[in-house]
């Protein structure tokens, strides 16, 4: 009989187990309330619906070719990025979203004794990655008015990663600039987050003919509006991609599931749809500057589908729980530098006017009281 269960009653064998279990503090996402009448503008997912040929594509889809695995390989979705960015199809890199695409390129980028360099206020999930693989990893301030000073990066590294535009600052990164990054950083993998750059940044991807060592990682969550359907892709040498494949086909080889390969297909064919909704975000948002500063906030100038906004009299946290309690939900980080703010997803013009409606007559009220 094993000694530990031998104990008279009321003792319990030790649970030597426990010890084994790896323990993370994990990324929270953001809050995913259910229901049609509220206002979602805390996730920065799309207000449009995805183009109409996704609508088609599953439609025509037979659940019968379900019982087969998928194409590992996505090929059909890499062929049509491919076209779509004039680039060859050994060049692009597909996954479960850009969380996965990005997790990827962490594991198989980032092995290094050196940290990994990132700013202070960024993507929250970077130090999660970091802390799950093992990474070191130090992170760079950024300025007071939160941009990216590239002469941050330049020091011993064992890769960079930051978001263009930032995240949750929706500032935007010159092109000079992330290329000031790379020419500095040419001994590391340096990846580029593009998750927001349809909307306005500039896309380091006419660099990728001239650094071996760049990777770009983009989503169809954004301004494919497919939050849903979880698919994201990277563009790099062909010799990061096939490492980055190596390292998938060690983890999880069918990750796209056919619906998904599909869907994606038809989305990234439909380049008219592509341009009409990002553009139609474009001017919400930039409309929305207007509004939103004679209420009385500032922001950064983003170049994202949302905005980090301050009011010059109101607490942030305060006006999330009032914005809250009237199914209006936005984006608050409790967090140093952030915890004045909220994001702001930028929605349809009706929804935008929902929030500055309820803003100014919130805003009247407290005025009021005081
Ligand atoms: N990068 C950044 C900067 C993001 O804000 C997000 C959205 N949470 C992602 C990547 C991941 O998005 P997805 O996995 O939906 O592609």
């Amino acid at each position: 009989m094993n000694g530990n269960m031998s104990g008279g009653a009321g003792e319990t064998a030790p649970r030597l187990w426990e010890r084994n279990i790896r323990r993370v503090t994990p990324y929270v996402p953001g809050e995913q309330p259910q229901g049609s009448r509220l206002i979602k503008l805390n996730t920065n997912e799309n207000p449009y619906p995805p183009a109409p040929g996704v609508c088609r594509a599953l439609a025509q889809l037979d659940a019968a070719a379900l019982r087969k695995y998928p194409d590992p390989a996505a090929s059909r979705l890499v062929r049509a990025l491919a076209d779509r960015y004039g680039l060859a199809p050994e060049q692009v890199f597909t996954g479960v979203g850009s969380d996965d695409v990005l997790a990827m390129a962490f594991l198989t980028f980032f092995h290094s004794d050196r940290p990994v360099l990132f700013p202070d206020v960024t993507y929250s999930f970077y130090p999660v990655w970091a802390e799950l693989f093992g990474i070191p990893y130090e992170t760079c301030p950024l300025t007071g008015d939160f941009a990216i000073d590239p002469r941050d990066y330049d020091r011993p590294n064992g890769g960079v990663i930051f978001p263009n535009p930032n995240a949750p600052t929706g500032r935007g990164l010159a092109l000079a600039q992330v290329e000031d990054i790379l020419r500095h950083n040419q001994d590391a993998v340096v990846i580029v987050d593009e998750a927001y750059v349809d909307f306005g940044g500039e896309s380091a991807l006419p660099l990728l003919d001239r650094y071996g060592n760049l990777l770009v990682v983009q989503t169809f969550s954004k301004s494919r509006s497919m939050a849903g359907m979880r698919i994201g892709f990277a563009f790099g040498a062909p010799e990061l991609i096939r490492a980055m494949q190596d390292v998938k086909y060690s983890y999880n080889s069918y990750t796209m599931n056919l619906p998904a390969i599909l869907a994606g297909e038809a989305a990234v064919r439909d380049e008219a749809y592509f341009r009409e909704t990002v553009a139609k975000i474009v001017a919400t948002r930039e409309h929305a500057k207007e509004r939103l500063a004679a209420l009385g906030f500032s922001f950064p100038d983003s170049q994202a589908n949302f905005l980090f906004i301050r009011h010059r009299s109101v607490p942030a946290e305060e006006l999330y729980g009032a914005l809250r309690a009237n199914a209006i939900y936005v984006r608050y980080f409790r967090a140093p530098r952030t915890s004045e703010y909220l994001r702001v997803t930028i929605g349809t013009d009706a929804e935008m006017e929902a929030l500055y409606a309820f803003l100014e007559e919130y805003l009247a009220g407290r005025a009021g009281r005081a």
